[in-house]
């Protein structure tokens, strides 16, 4: 028989409350918060959707591998079993354990990075831009097309644009371009994936000129599973190894293991090359802690080692994108306008199409996160100009590329009927859309504002 329903592969064991508030409530707590749901406390929270990062639920073998965590300083046996698992996934013989994924970011940009060097990447996730910024380098974005247009069908809307890399090595030269970083999935957009073709073209343009080709792995299983799906010759292949042949492609990989490690903390950089792995090591002893166990504890190696190896389970992943998917597919049913096709890990609603009555300068994409917070409880991310916005000579406000509103799914902690209670909170706020209103900021801090910024309504 056929399942037209894509269960939860799971039971639940321990189950953590949810407070159900009221929209009274809500109002008051949104209020207090000055309409930034980053200043909401998590119990005022009723559906949590502001990231996927270090909130998946842990399963029965990772919290019994917890208990086996040995604590000793050098040599734990759980940091041997967490470098095995992640050498044989990744192939790569020097695995530097860090307390998350910028961490690890930070050992290696810091000694490859430096003034007059560019890197590459399909995109850089803010982290990984922030570090290579800091020290003094340049960070460069080369998406395909189609990754730039919300409504553009591309089964790889996460791929690099191979001929604006090579014209980029052309004009910089190949010297000065300090590594290519291909982001799987690519984070902007939901996590669009990228194709194996796409790696292996960026691989072989790297070695012709000697560049050192780093991935960006924080979801590369749910990458693999994307590739199985729609790239020719993947469907016999197993997820884990389209993930292993991935990394076989390049020299190194940096994952925040809160991602696709299944872990709410940890993290690890992973190198071919001996001379760049002690020069990252240094480092590594200096800011992270001891080469065998970095920022981490022994539990949590434990738990990151169990995760590496579940998160490649067929009926997980299936699971994971077809209930991604589902919310995807749910939403555009019921009219709203979004990022397609979905991808991984989150859905993204355009804002500014979904409330085209609220000018930029006002923030859509804020008027949705704090209607989805007082309609219902639900609480999601702007991104559009509260995120990118910044300012001209005169003040006026140059707005980011698009209005967006990030629905980022916790891993195995939601089911369907979470999803479906976003879906009918969505097709109400739709019958109410000329009832919202956009927000104004009144404070600001200089970098990074959509933390702690504070707003009001314009009524
Ligand atoms: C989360 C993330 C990082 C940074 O990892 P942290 O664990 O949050 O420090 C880097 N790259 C990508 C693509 C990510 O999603």
């Amino acid at each position: 028989m056929h399942h037209k329903t894509t269960i939860e592969p799971f039971r639940i064991k321990v189950v953590e409350q949810i407070r159900l508030t009221t929209e009274a409530e809500r109002r008051q707590y949104l209020k207090q918060a000055q309409y930034n749901p980053f200043l909401l406390h998590s119990d005022e929270v009723i559906i949590d959707l502001l990231t996927d990062s270090g909130t998946s639920a842990m399963s029965a073998n990772q919290w019994s591998a917890i208990m086996r965590g040995d604590e000793s300083y050098a040599g734990a046996k759980s940091w041997l079993r967490m470098e095995s698992v992640i050498k044989d996934l990744t192939g790569y013989p020097y695995i530097l354990p860090t307390h998350q994924g910028r961490a690890a970011e930070h050992l290696l940009y810091s000694r490859i990075g430096g003034p007059g060097k560019v890197f590459i990447s399909n995109t850089h996730f803010d982290t990984t831009r922030a570090n290579i910024e800091f020290s003094g380098a340049t960070a460069v974005d080369i998406p395909i097309e189609a990754g730039k247009h919300p409504e553009v069908y591309h089964p790889f809307k996460g791929n690099l644009d191979t001929e604006a890399l090579e014209q980029l090595i052309e004009k910089h030269g190949a010297e000065n371009v300090g590594a290519v970083i291909l982001t799987v999935t690519n984070n902007s957009g939901g996590g669009q994936p990228v194709s194996m073709a796409n790696a292996a073209a960026i691989s072989e343009i790297c070695r012709q000129h000697r560049i050192l080709f780093i991935l960006d792995a924080c979801r590369i299983a749910e990458n693999a599973y994307f590739i199985h799906q729609r790239e020719e010759g993947y469907k016999e292949k197993n997820y884990r190894d389209i993930a292993k042949e991935m990394f076989s492609l390049a020299d190194g990989c940096i994952m925040s293991a809160k991602k696709d490690g299944l872990v709410n903390m940890g993290g690890f950089l992973a190198l071919k090359d001996l001379d760049l792995a002690l020069k990252c090591r240094t480092v590594l002893i200096i800011t992270e802690g001891y080469s065998t166990y970095g920022g981490l504890s022994g539990r949590d190696m434990e738990a990151i080692a169990t995760g590496l190896e579940e998160v490649f389970e067929a009926d997980y992943l299936n699971y994971r994108i077809k209930s991604t998917a589902y919310m995807g597919e749910k939403l555009r049913e019921i009219g709203v306008p979004l990022i397609w096709p979905p991808g991984g890990h989150a859905i993204y609603v355009d804002a500014k199409a979904f409330y085209p009555h609220i000018p930029v300068e006002e923030f859509p994409g804020q008027a949705l996160v704090c209607e989805l917070y007082l309609k219902a409880g639900i609480r999601c991310c702007e991104i559009g100009s509260v995120m990118f916005g910044r300012y001209d000579e005169d003040g006026k406000l140059i707005p980011a590329a698009m209005e967006l509103v990030r629905l980022a799914i916790p891993r195995r902690v939601y089911t369907q009927s979470h999803v479906d209670y976003v879906v009918e909170t969505f097709r109400e706020l739709e019958q109410e859309r000329d009832r919202a209103h956009g927000y104004r900021i009144t404070y600001e801090p200089p970098f990074l504002r959509h933390f702690t910024a504070r707003f009001e309504p314009v009524l």
